[in-house]
Protein backbone atom coordinates (compact mmCIF):
# COMPACT_ATOMS: atom_id res chain seq x y z
CA UNK A 1 0.00 0.00 0.00
CA UNK A 2 2.85 2.60 1.31
CA UNK A 3 4.77 1.10 -1.81
CA UNK A 4 2.16 1.70 -4.30
CA UNK A 5 1.54 5.12 -2.84
CA UNK A 6 5.11 6.51 -2.94
CA UNK A 7 5.39 4.88 -6.65
CA UNK A 8 2.21 7.47 -7.80
CA UNK A 9 3.79 10.20 -5.85
CA UNK A 10 6.64 9.88 -7.93
CA UNK A 11 5.10 9.36 -10.75
CA UNK A 12 2.95 12.72 -9.72
CA UNK A 13 5.80 14.94 -8.95
CA UNK A 14 7.77 13.55 -12.16
CA UNK A 15 4.83 14.43 -14.36
CA UNK A 16 4.37 18.05 -12.06
CA UNK A 17 8.32 19.06 -13.31
CA UNK A 18 7.55 18.10 -16.67
CA UNK A 19 4.91 20.48 -17.14
CA UNK A 20 6.31 23.33 -14.71
CA UNK A 21 9.62 23.41 -14.69
CA UNK A 22 10.68 21.56 -18.18
CA UNK A 23 7.66 22.42 -20.19
CA UNK A 24 7.56 23.83 -23.37
CA UNK A 25 4.74 26.48 -22.28
CA UNK A 26 6.92 29.36 -21.54
CA UNK A 27 8.19 28.72 -24.85
CA UNK A 28 11.74 28.76 -23.16
CA UNK A 29 14.48 26.01 -24.52
CA UNK A 30 12.75 22.51 -23.73
CA UNK A 31 15.38 20.16 -21.71
CA UNK A 32 14.24 17.22 -24.52
CA UNK A 33 12.94 19.28 -27.43
CA UNK A 34 10.26 17.33 -29.26
CA UNK A 35 11.13 17.07 -33.30
CA UNK A 36 9.85 19.95 -35.33
CA UNK A 37 6.58 19.42 -37.07
CA UNK A 38 6.46 18.69 -40.12
CA UNK A 39 5.50 20.76 -43.22
CA UNK A 40 2.41 18.62 -44.02
CA UNK A 41 1.53 19.09 -40.59
CA UNK A 42 1.97 23.08 -40.51
CA UNK A 43 -0.46 22.94 -43.87
CA UNK A 44 -2.87 20.80 -43.42
CA UNK A 45 -3.49 22.96 -39.49
CA UNK A 46 -4.06 26.33 -41.68
CA UNK A 47 -5.81 24.83 -43.96
CA UNK A 48 -8.43 23.24 -41.70
CA UNK A 49 -8.91 26.36 -39.76
CA UNK A 50 -9.54 28.81 -42.54
CA UNK A 51 -11.83 26.53 -44.14
CA UNK A 52 -13.78 26.06 -40.54
CA UNK A 53 -14.25 29.74 -39.85
CA UNK A 54 -17.57 30.98 -39.71
CA UNK A 55 -18.76 33.43 -42.34
CA UNK A 56 -18.81 36.39 -40.42
CA UNK A 57 -16.49 35.37 -37.44
CA UNK A 58 -14.20 37.93 -38.63
CA UNK A 59 -16.76 40.80 -39.60
CA UNK A 60 -14.26 43.12 -37.51
CA UNK A 61 -11.61 43.04 -40.13
CA UNK A 62 -13.51 44.18 -42.86
CA UNK A 63 -11.84 46.94 -44.38
CA UNK A 64 -8.38 45.38 -43.04
CA UNK A 65 -7.24 44.08 -46.13
CA UNK A 66 -3.55 42.18 -46.14
CA UNK A 67 -1.31 39.49 -46.86
CA UNK A 68 0.09 37.45 -44.56
CA UNK A 69 3.06 35.20 -44.82
CA UNK A 70 4.19 33.32 -41.96
CA UNK A 71 7.61 32.00 -42.20
CA UNK A 72 8.45 29.37 -40.55
CA UNK A 73 12.36 28.03 -39.65
CA UNK A 74 12.74 24.02 -39.02
CA UNK A 75 10.54 23.52 -41.34
CA UNK A 76 11.42 25.44 -43.96
CA UNK A 77 7.89 27.03 -44.98
CA UNK A 78 6.31 30.25 -45.62
CA UNK A 79 2.49 29.76 -45.22
CA UNK A 80 0.58 32.60 -47.32
CA UNK A 81 -2.47 33.53 -47.12
CA UNK A 82 -4.62 36.51 -47.78
CA UNK A 83 -7.73 38.34 -46.02
CA UNK A 84 -9.86 40.60 -47.87
CA UNK A 85 -13.42 42.07 -46.92
CA UNK A 86 -13.57 40.11 -43.37
CA UNK A 87 -12.85 36.66 -45.69
CA UNK A 88 -9.39 34.90 -45.58
CA UNK A 89 -8.02 32.51 -48.25
CA UNK A 90 -5.15 30.58 -48.58
CA UNK A 91 -2.90 32.18 -51.35
CA UNK A 92 -0.20 30.03 -53.78
CA UNK A 93 3.15 31.82 -54.58
CA UNK A 94 2.23 33.49 -58.19
CA UNK A 95 -0.74 33.87 -57.14
CA UNK A 96 -1.34 37.35 -55.51
CA UNK A 97 -2.97 39.24 -58.02
CA UNK A 98 -3.72 42.49 -55.62
CA UNK A 99 -1.41 44.64 -54.12
CA UNK A 100 -2.21 44.49 -51.04
CA UNK A 101 0.40 45.40 -47.65
CA UNK A 102 2.14 42.19 -47.16
CA UNK A 103 2.65 41.35 -43.65
CA UNK A 104 5.20 39.05 -42.58
CA UNK A 105 5.34 36.83 -39.48
CA UNK A 106 8.48 34.43 -38.42
CA UNK A 107 8.96 32.21 -36.27
CA UNK A 108 10.05 28.53 -35.68
CA UNK A 109 8.51 25.49 -36.59
CA UNK A 110 8.42 24.32 -32.97
CA UNK A 111 6.82 27.96 -32.00
CA UNK A 112 4.32 27.40 -34.14
CA UNK A 113 3.04 23.96 -32.75
CA UNK A 114 3.36 25.21 -29.32
CA UNK A 115 0.92 27.61 -29.82
CA UNK A 116 -1.14 26.38 -32.74
CA UNK A 117 -0.94 22.49 -32.95
CA UNK A 118 -0.74 21.55 -29.06
CA UNK A 119 -1.88 24.93 -27.32
CA UNK A 120 0.54 24.67 -24.70
CA UNK A 121 2.51 27.88 -25.74
CA UNK A 122 1.19 31.51 -24.94
CA UNK A 123 1.53 33.38 -27.95
CA UNK A 124 1.90 36.72 -26.03
CA UNK A 125 4.92 35.74 -24.09
CA UNK A 126 6.25 33.93 -27.09
CA UNK A 127 6.12 37.21 -28.59
CA UNK A 128 7.24 39.31 -25.62
CA UNK A 129 10.15 37.16 -25.44
CA UNK A 130 11.72 37.81 -29.15
CA UNK A 131 10.65 34.12 -30.45
CA UNK A 132 7.95 35.38 -32.95
CA UNK A 133 9.00 38.84 -35.45
CA UNK A 134 6.44 40.83 -37.30
CA UNK A 135 6.86 43.60 -39.23
CA UNK A 136 3.39 44.96 -38.02
CA UNK A 137 1.60 48.40 -37.26
CA UNK A 138 0.07 48.22 -33.86
CA UNK A 139 -3.24 48.28 -35.73
CA UNK A 140 -1.90 44.86 -37.85
CA UNK A 141 -1.23 43.86 -34.26
CA UNK A 142 -5.22 44.39 -33.28
CA UNK A 143 -6.33 42.19 -35.95
CA UNK A 144 -3.85 39.53 -36.06
CA UNK A 145 -4.12 38.93 -32.48
CA UNK A 146 -8.03 38.28 -33.50
CA UNK A 147 -7.48 36.16 -36.10
CA UNK A 148 -5.06 33.88 -34.67
CA UNK A 149 -7.63 33.77 -31.49
CA UNK A 150 -10.20 32.59 -33.50
CA UNK A 151 -7.32 30.07 -34.81
CA UNK A 152 -6.02 29.21 -31.08
CA UNK A 153 -10.21 29.30 -30.09
CA UNK A 154 -11.19 26.63 -32.55
CA UNK A 155 -8.23 24.15 -31.66
CA UNK A 156 -9.54 24.56 -28.13
CA UNK A 157 -6.16 25.88 -27.09
CA UNK A 158 -7.29 28.68 -24.88
CA UNK A 159 -6.70 29.90 -22.91
CA UNK A 160 -4.59 27.19 -20.60
CA UNK A 161 -4.70 29.18 -17.60
CA UNK A 162 -3.46 26.60 -14.91
CA UNK A 163 -0.20 26.13 -17.25
CA UNK A 164 0.34 29.66 -17.40
CA UNK A 165 0.08 30.71 -13.83
CA UNK A 166 2.90 27.82 -13.10
CA UNK A 167 5.17 29.08 -16.32
CA UNK A 168 5.08 32.62 -16.62
CA UNK A 169 7.04 33.84 -13.28
CA UNK A 170 10.55 32.37 -15.56
CA UNK A 171 9.65 34.49 -18.75
CA UNK A 172 10.54 37.89 -17.51
CA UNK A 173 9.31 40.86 -19.78
CA UNK A 174 11.13 43.56 -18.50
CA UNK A 175 11.68 45.30 -21.89
CA UNK A 176 9.21 47.17 -23.86
CA UNK A 177 7.04 45.12 -26.45
CA UNK A 178 8.12 45.88 -29.98
CA UNK A 179 5.08 47.22 -30.84
CA UNK A 180 3.09 49.16 -28.55
CA UNK A 181 -0.64 49.67 -29.17
CA UNK A 182 -1.92 53.34 -27.95
CA UNK A 183 -5.31 53.56 -28.11
CA UNK A 184 -7.45 57.46 -27.42
CA UNK A 185 -10.40 58.00 -25.12
CA UNK A 186 -10.90 61.22 -25.45
CA UNK A 187 -13.96 60.66 -27.48
CA UNK A 188 -15.43 58.81 -24.43
CA UNK A 189 -13.80 59.54 -21.21
CA UNK A 190 -12.38 62.91 -22.60
CA UNK A 191 -15.80 63.50 -22.81
CA UNK A 192 -16.91 62.71 -19.50
CA UNK A 193 -14.37 65.56 -18.76
CA UNK A 194 -17.14 68.16 -16.41
CA UNK A 195 -18.46 70.78 -19.11
CA UNK A 196 -17.02 68.48 -22.20
CA UNK A 197 -19.32 68.25 -25.31
CA UNK A 198 -18.25 67.53 -28.48
CA UNK A 199 -21.17 67.38 -31.23
CA UNK A 200 -21.28 64.70 -34.19
CA UNK A 201 -18.84 66.83 -36.46
CA UNK A 202 -16.50 67.86 -33.91
CA UNK A 203 -15.93 63.99 -32.91
CA UNK A 204 -15.72 62.60 -36.39
CA UNK A 205 -12.95 65.28 -36.68
CA UNK A 206 -11.39 63.99 -33.51
CA UNK A 207 -11.14 60.92 -34.45
CA UNK A 208 -9.88 61.75 -38.26
CA UNK A 209 -7.39 63.50 -36.44
CA UNK A 210 -6.39 60.67 -34.05
CA UNK A 211 -6.23 58.41 -36.97
CA UNK A 212 -4.14 60.67 -38.97
CA UNK A 213 -1.47 60.65 -36.32
CA UNK A 214 -1.94 56.80 -36.52
CA UNK A 215 -3.75 56.29 -33.21
CA UNK A 216 -4.61 52.50 -33.95
CA UNK A 217 -7.69 52.39 -31.73
CA UNK A 218 -9.72 54.65 -31.19
CA UNK A 219 -12.89 54.30 -27.94
CA UNK A 220 -15.58 56.20 -29.24
CA UNK A 221 -18.21 56.27 -27.27
CA UNK A 222 -20.59 54.53 -24.98
CA UNK A 223 -23.76 53.52 -27.22
CA UNK A 224 -26.13 52.54 -24.55
CA UNK A 225 -25.80 55.98 -23.68
CA UNK A 226 -28.17 57.54 -25.48
CA UNK A 227 -29.35 57.93 -29.53
CA UNK A 228 -26.68 60.71 -30.20
CA UNK A 229 -23.71 58.73 -29.19
CA UNK A 230 -25.05 55.85 -30.93
CA UNK A 231 -25.44 58.29 -33.93
CA UNK A 232 -21.64 60.04 -33.26
CA UNK A 233 -20.05 56.15 -33.36
CA UNK A 234 -21.99 55.30 -36.51
CA UNK A 235 -20.62 58.56 -38.67
CA UNK A 236 -17.38 57.89 -37.27
CA UNK A 237 -17.44 54.14 -38.93
CA UNK A 238 -18.36 55.53 -41.65
CA UNK A 239 -15.74 57.57 -42.23
CA UNK A 240 -13.76 54.28 -42.59
CA UNK A 241 -10.51 55.79 -41.35
CA UNK A 242 -7.43 53.56 -40.83
CA UNK A 243 -8.24 52.85 -37.29
CA UNK A 244 -10.44 50.62 -35.32
CA UNK A 245 -13.42 51.94 -33.60
CA UNK A 246 -13.96 50.63 -30.29
CA UNK A 247 -17.41 51.24 -27.75
CA UNK A 248 -17.76 50.29 -24.79
CA UNK A 249 -20.60 48.15 -23.22
CA UNK A 250 -21.79 46.89 -19.68
CA UNK A 251 -22.02 43.12 -20.14
CA UNK A 252 -25.28 42.67 -20.90
CA UNK A 253 -27.42 42.09 -24.06
CA UNK A 254 -28.98 45.34 -24.53
CA UNK A 255 -25.82 47.03 -24.61
CA UNK A 256 -24.43 44.52 -26.71
CA UNK A 257 -27.02 45.38 -29.58
CA UNK A 258 -26.32 49.02 -29.22
CA UNK A 259 -22.39 47.99 -29.64
CA UNK A 260 -23.14 46.19 -32.87
CA UNK A 261 -25.26 48.33 -34.13
CA UNK A 262 -22.87 51.17 -34.39
CA UNK A 263 -20.67 49.21 -36.35
CA UNK A 264 -17.91 49.47 -34.02
CA UNK A 265 -15.25 47.24 -34.78
CA UNK A 266 -14.15 46.77 -31.06
CA UNK A 267 -16.65 46.31 -27.93
CA UNK A 268 -14.54 46.84 -25.00
CA UNK A 269 -17.28 45.39 -21.94
CA UNK A 270 -16.42 46.61 -18.82
CA UNK A 271 -17.36 45.85 -14.90
CA UNK A 272 -16.30 46.42 -11.62
CA UNK A 273 -13.91 43.94 -10.03
CA UNK A 274 -13.28 45.89 -6.79
CA UNK A 275 -15.18 44.78 -3.78
CA UNK A 276 -16.78 48.25 -3.61
CA UNK A 277 -17.33 47.98 -7.13
CA UNK A 278 -19.15 44.38 -6.93
CA UNK A 279 -20.76 44.61 -3.52
CA UNK A 280 -22.07 48.48 -3.78
CA UNK A 281 -22.41 49.29 -7.11
CA UNK A 282 -23.32 45.94 -9.23
CA UNK A 283 -24.81 44.99 -5.88
CA UNK A 284 -24.04 41.06 -7.50
CA UNK A 285 -22.96 37.95 -6.13
CA UNK A 286 -18.89 37.36 -7.30
CA UNK A 287 -19.88 34.16 -8.71
CA UNK A 288 -22.89 35.66 -10.85
CA UNK A 289 -20.67 38.42 -12.28
CA UNK A 290 -17.80 36.09 -13.41
CA UNK A 291 -20.90 33.59 -15.28
CA UNK A 292 -22.64 37.32 -16.18
CA UNK A 293 -19.02 38.72 -17.76
CA UNK A 294 -18.47 34.69 -19.24
CA UNK A 295 -22.01 34.85 -20.82
CA UNK A 296 -21.41 38.89 -22.12
CA UNK A 297 -18.37 37.67 -24.21
CA UNK A 298 -19.51 35.09 -25.76
CA UNK A 299 -22.74 36.91 -26.94
CA UNK A 300 -20.88 39.83 -27.78
CA UNK A 301 -18.26 37.22 -30.34
CA UNK A 302 -21.08 35.81 -31.67
CA UNK A 303 -21.24 39.37 -33.62
CA UNK A 304 -17.66 38.64 -34.99
CA UNK A 305 -16.27 41.85 -33.49
CA UNK A 306 -12.95 42.09 -31.10
CA UNK A 307 -14.23 41.95 -27.99
CA UNK A 308 -12.27 43.67 -24.95
CA UNK A 309 -12.71 42.61 -21.20
CA UNK A 310 -12.24 45.56 -19.20
CA UNK A 311 -11.96 45.47 -15.48
CA UNK A 312 -13.09 48.61 -13.59
CA UNK A 313 -10.78 49.54 -10.53
CA UNK A 314 -8.67 46.01 -11.07
CA UNK A 315 -5.77 48.44 -8.86
CA UNK A 316 -8.39 48.17 -6.29
CA UNK A 317 -9.20 44.60 -6.89
CA UNK A 318 -8.64 41.16 -4.97
CA UNK A 319 -5.45 39.68 -7.64
CA UNK A 320 -6.69 36.24 -7.00
CA UNK A 321 -10.60 37.45 -7.91
CA UNK A 322 -9.13 39.62 -10.93
CA UNK A 323 -7.64 36.71 -12.37
CA UNK A 324 -10.34 34.26 -12.03
CA UNK A 325 -12.66 37.27 -13.53
CA UNK A 326 -9.85 37.82 -16.42
CA UNK A 327 -9.83 33.92 -17.27
CA UNK A 328 -13.11 33.62 -17.46
CA UNK A 329 -13.48 36.23 -19.83
CA UNK A 330 -10.81 34.75 -21.98
CA UNK A 331 -11.91 31.31 -21.88
CA UNK A 332 -15.27 32.47 -23.23
CA UNK A 333 -13.67 34.34 -25.92
CA UNK A 334 -12.41 37.51 -25.17
CA UNK A 335 -9.66 38.54 -27.89
CA UNK A 336 -7.53 41.00 -25.29
CA UNK A 337 -7.74 42.53 -21.66
CA UNK A 338 -8.10 46.05 -20.19
CA UNK A 339 -6.91 46.99 -16.52
CA UNK A 340 -8.72 50.32 -15.36
CA UNK A 341 -6.76 52.32 -12.70
CA UNK A 342 -10.25 53.64 -12.25
CA UNK A 343 -9.40 56.35 -9.44
CA UNK A 344 -5.97 56.47 -10.35
CA UNK A 345 -4.11 55.06 -6.87
CA UNK A 346 -2.33 52.79 -8.35
CA UNK A 347 1.67 53.34 -8.15
CA UNK A 348 4.27 52.56 -10.79
CA UNK A 349 5.36 49.04 -8.75
CA UNK A 350 1.33 48.33 -7.64
CA UNK A 351 0.65 48.92 -11.54
CA UNK A 352 3.73 46.36 -11.82
CA UNK A 353 2.87 43.69 -9.48
CA UNK A 354 -0.84 43.65 -11.40
CA UNK A 355 0.15 43.42 -14.80
CA UNK A 356 2.23 40.56 -13.91
CA UNK A 357 0.07 38.32 -11.96
CA UNK A 358 -2.29 39.01 -14.63
CA UNK A 359 -0.16 37.84 -17.39
CA UNK A 360 0.61 34.91 -15.45
CA UNK A 361 -3.03 34.05 -15.18
CA UNK A 362 -4.16 34.64 -19.05
CA UNK A 363 -2.47 34.47 -22.46
CA UNK A 364 -4.46 37.14 -24.03
CA UNK A 365 -2.90 41.04 -24.62
CA UNK A 366 -3.24 43.21 -22.08
CA UNK A 367 -3.65 46.97 -22.23
CA UNK A 368 -4.56 49.56 -19.34
CA UNK A 369 -6.54 52.50 -18.57
CA UNK A 370 -4.88 54.92 -16.05
CA UNK A 371 -6.34 57.81 -14.10
CA UNK A 372 -3.89 60.77 -13.27
CA UNK A 373 -5.52 61.22 -9.54
CA UNK A 374 -2.29 60.94 -8.14
CA UNK A 375 -0.23 62.35 -11.04
CA UNK A 376 0.97 59.08 -11.79
CA UNK A 377 -0.81 58.15 -15.12
CA UNK A 378 1.84 58.21 -17.54
CA UNK A 379 4.37 56.67 -14.94
CA UNK A 380 1.67 54.32 -14.39
CA UNK A 381 1.16 53.35 -18.20
CA UNK A 382 4.69 52.73 -18.87
CA UNK A 383 5.22 50.53 -15.80
CA UNK A 384 2.52 47.79 -17.35
CA UNK A 385 4.17 48.11 -20.49
CA UNK A 386 7.46 46.68 -19.14
CA UNK A 387 5.23 44.39 -16.94
CA UNK A 388 3.97 42.59 -20.01
CA UNK A 389 1.03 44.89 -21.28
CA UNK A 390 1.12 45.71 -24.82
CA UNK A 391 -1.51 48.22 -24.49
CA UNK A 392 -1.75 51.66 -23.14
CA UNK A 393 -4.91 54.20 -23.22
CA UNK A 394 -4.75 57.64 -23.53
CA UNK A 395 -6.64 61.12 -24.20
CA UNK A 396 -5.77 63.94 -25.37
CA UNK A 397 -4.13 66.67 -23.52
CA UNK A 398 -5.22 63.67 -20.59
CA UNK A 399 -9.02 65.12 -20.20
CA UNK A 400 -11.50 62.99 -18.61
CA UNK A 401 -13.07 62.00 -15.47
CA UNK A 402 -11.86 64.34 -12.04
CA UNK A 403 -8.42 64.70 -13.08
CA UNK A 404 -8.11 62.82 -16.20
CA UNK A 405 -6.07 60.00 -18.26
CA UNK A 406 -3.01 59.36 -19.28
CA UNK A 407 -2.16 62.24 -21.65
CA UNK A 408 -1.39 60.63 -25.31
CA UNK A 409 1.40 63.04 -25.53
CA UNK A 410 3.57 62.06 -22.55
CA UNK A 411 2.97 58.86 -22.90
CA UNK A 412 3.99 58.85 -26.53
CA UNK A 413 7.31 61.29 -25.59
CA UNK A 414 8.10 58.86 -22.53
CA UNK A 415 8.26 56.07 -24.87
CA UNK A 416 10.33 58.02 -28.13
CA UNK A 417 12.40 60.70 -25.28
CA UNK A 418 13.30 58.13 -22.20
CA UNK A 419 13.17 54.88 -24.42
CA UNK A 420 13.92 55.38 -27.29
CA UNK A 421 11.30 53.18 -28.49
CA UNK A 422 9.00 54.05 -31.70
CA UNK A 423 5.43 54.99 -30.42
CA UNK A 424 4.04 55.04 -33.33
CA UNK A 425 2.83 58.12 -33.99
CA UNK A 426 3.37 61.36 -35.89
CA UNK A 427 5.01 63.18 -33.60
CA UNK A 428 4.85 66.48 -35.25
CA UNK A 429 0.98 66.06 -34.89
CA UNK A 430 0.87 65.98 -31.26
CA UNK A 431 0.86 69.86 -30.59
CA UNK A 432 -1.89 70.64 -33.16
CA UNK A 433 -4.21 68.24 -32.17
CA UNK A 434 -3.85 69.43 -28.46
CA UNK A 435 -4.44 72.86 -29.44
CA UNK A 436 -7.05 71.81 -31.73
CA UNK A 437 -8.92 69.61 -28.74
CA UNK A 438 -8.15 72.70 -25.97
CA UNK A 439 -9.85 74.77 -28.28
CA UNK A 440 -13.01 72.78 -28.84
CA UNK A 441 -13.32 72.79 -25.15
CA UNK A 442 -12.66 76.18 -24.40
CA UNK A 443 -9.87 75.78 -21.92
CA UNK A 444 -6.04 76.99 -22.01
CA UNK A 445 -3.31 74.37 -22.34
CA UNK A 446 -1.68 75.21 -19.18
CA UNK A 447 2.01 76.62 -19.88
CA UNK A 448 4.13 74.22 -18.05
CA UNK A 449 2.13 71.32 -19.76
CA UNK A 450 4.56 68.20 -20.89
CA UNK A 451 5.05 68.61 -24.90
CA UNK A 452 2.48 70.80 -25.70
CA UNK A 453 2.56 73.27 -23.15
CA UNK A 454 3.74 76.98 -24.48
CA UNK A 455 6.65 76.85 -22.20
CA UNK A 456 8.05 73.30 -23.05
CA UNK A 457 10.78 74.89 -25.24
CA UNK A 458 11.62 78.09 -23.94
CA UNK A 459 14.70 79.13 -21.63
CA UNK A 460 15.36 82.16 -19.71
CA UNK A 461 17.72 81.87 -16.61
CA UNK A 462 21.07 83.08 -18.06
CA UNK A 463 23.05 80.24 -17.16
CA UNK A 464 21.04 77.37 -19.36
CA UNK A 465 20.46 79.79 -22.51
CA UNK A 466 24.49 80.23 -21.91
CA UNK A 467 24.73 76.07 -22.11
CA UNK A 468 22.34 75.64 -24.49
CA UNK A 469 23.91 77.83 -26.84
CA UNK A 470 26.77 75.69 -26.75
CA UNK A 471 24.84 72.59 -26.92
CA UNK A 472 20.76 72.42 -26.51
CA UNK A 473 21.65 68.80 -24.61
CA UNK A 474 22.18 70.03 -21.58
CA UNK A 475 18.75 71.63 -20.91
CA UNK A 476 16.27 70.15 -23.31
CA UNK A 477 14.95 66.41 -22.76
CA UNK A 478 15.17 66.02 -26.09
CA UNK A 479 15.00 67.89 -29.44
CA UNK A 480 12.07 70.12 -30.24
CA UNK A 481 11.94 69.18 -33.74
CA UNK A 482 10.96 65.98 -32.68
CA UNK A 483 7.69 67.20 -32.15
CA UNK A 484 7.59 70.08 -34.86
CA UNK A 485 8.76 72.94 -32.43
CA UNK A 486 11.04 74.96 -32.04
CA UNK A 487 13.32 76.23 -29.35
CA UNK A 488 13.15 79.82 -27.81
CA UNK A 489 15.01 82.01 -25.87
CA UNK A 490 12.78 84.36 -23.12
CA UNK A 491 14.34 87.43 -22.13
CA UNK A 492 13.44 88.95 -18.67
CA UNK A 493 14.59 88.91 -15.36
CA UNK A 494 16.80 85.36 -15.42
CA UNK A 495 18.59 86.68 -18.59
CA UNK A 496 22.03 86.75 -18.79
CA UNK A 497 24.40 88.31 -21.72
CA UNK A 498 24.00 85.20 -23.99
CA UNK A 499 20.38 85.67 -24.07
CA UNK A 500 20.48 89.21 -25.00
CA UNK A 501 23.34 88.99 -27.73
CA UNK A 502 21.29 86.12 -28.92
CA UNK A 503 18.19 88.02 -29.18
CA UNK A 504 19.54 91.24 -30.38
CA UNK A 505 21.55 88.98 -33.03
CA UNK A 506 18.53 87.66 -34.38
CA UNK A 507 17.28 90.79 -35.42
CA UNK A 508 20.23 91.90 -37.19
CA UNK A 509 21.86 94.22 -34.00
CA UNK A 510 25.14 94.54 -32.54
CA UNK A 511 26.41 96.00 -29.37
CA UNK A 512 29.59 97.16 -27.38
CA UNK A 513 29.85 94.54 -24.50
CA UNK A 514 29.10 98.21 -22.43
CA UNK A 515 26.26 98.59 -24.08
CA UNK A 516 25.04 94.91 -23.70
CA UNK A 517 25.66 94.75 -20.02
CA UNK A 518 23.72 98.05 -19.56
CA UNK A 519 20.86 96.91 -21.54
CA UNK A 520 21.32 93.58 -19.19
CA UNK A 521 20.68 95.40 -16.56
CA UNK A 522 18.00 97.04 -17.58
CA UNK A 523 16.06 94.34 -18.74
CA UNK A 524 16.64 92.45 -15.08
CA UNK A 525 15.36 95.98 -13.13
CA UNK A 526 12.16 96.02 -15.38
CA UNK A 527 11.78 91.88 -14.54
CA UNK A 528 11.58 92.45 -11.27
CA UNK A 529 8.87 94.33 -11.61
CA UNK A 530 6.96 91.58 -11.17
CA UNK A 531 4.33 89.62 -13.24
CA UNK A 532 3.10 93.46 -14.29
CA UNK A 533 3.15 93.58 -18.45
CA UNK A 534 6.49 95.91 -18.08
CA UNK A 535 7.76 93.19 -16.10
CA UNK A 536 6.62 90.12 -18.19
CA UNK A 537 8.88 88.43 -19.99
CA UNK A 538 9.66 88.89 -24.14
CA UNK A 539 10.57 85.99 -26.24
CA UNK A 540 13.26 86.12 -29.28
CA UNK A 541 11.40 84.66 -32.32
CA UNK A 542 14.57 83.72 -33.52
CA UNK A 543 15.71 79.89 -33.34
CA UNK A 544 19.05 78.35 -32.43
MN1 LIG B 1 -11.75 55.99 -17.08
Amino acid sequence: MTAAALVLTWIFQRTMRHMYEFGPASCLPVVAPDPAPDAAAVESYVESQITALVPGALTALTGWNRHIDIQLTDPDLTVRMTIENGAIRRTRPGTQATDLPRLTISTSGATFRDIFLLGRCNPRQAYLAGNIRMDASPRDMIHLNQLFNEFRRRSGHLPMTSVHERTAAKVTAERLPETIVISDTTLRDGEQMPGAVFTIAEKVEIARRLAAIGIPLVEAGFPAAGAQELDAVRAIVEQCLDTVVQVIARPIERDIDLAVQTGAQSIALFAGTSDSHVQAKLRIEPGRLIRQIGDAVGYAKESGRQVVFTAEDATRSDHGFLAEVCAAAEQAGADALGLADTVGVATPWTMHALVRRITAACSTPIAVHCHNDLGMATANSIAALLAGASGVQCSVLGIGERAGNAPLEQVALALEAAFGHPSGLHLPGLAPLARHVASLLGIEIAPCTPVVGDHAFVHESGLHVDAILRDPSTYEPYPPGLVGCERRIAVGKHSGRSAVRHALRVRGFTLSDGELAALVRQIKRDGEKGNSDAGKHSESDGTL
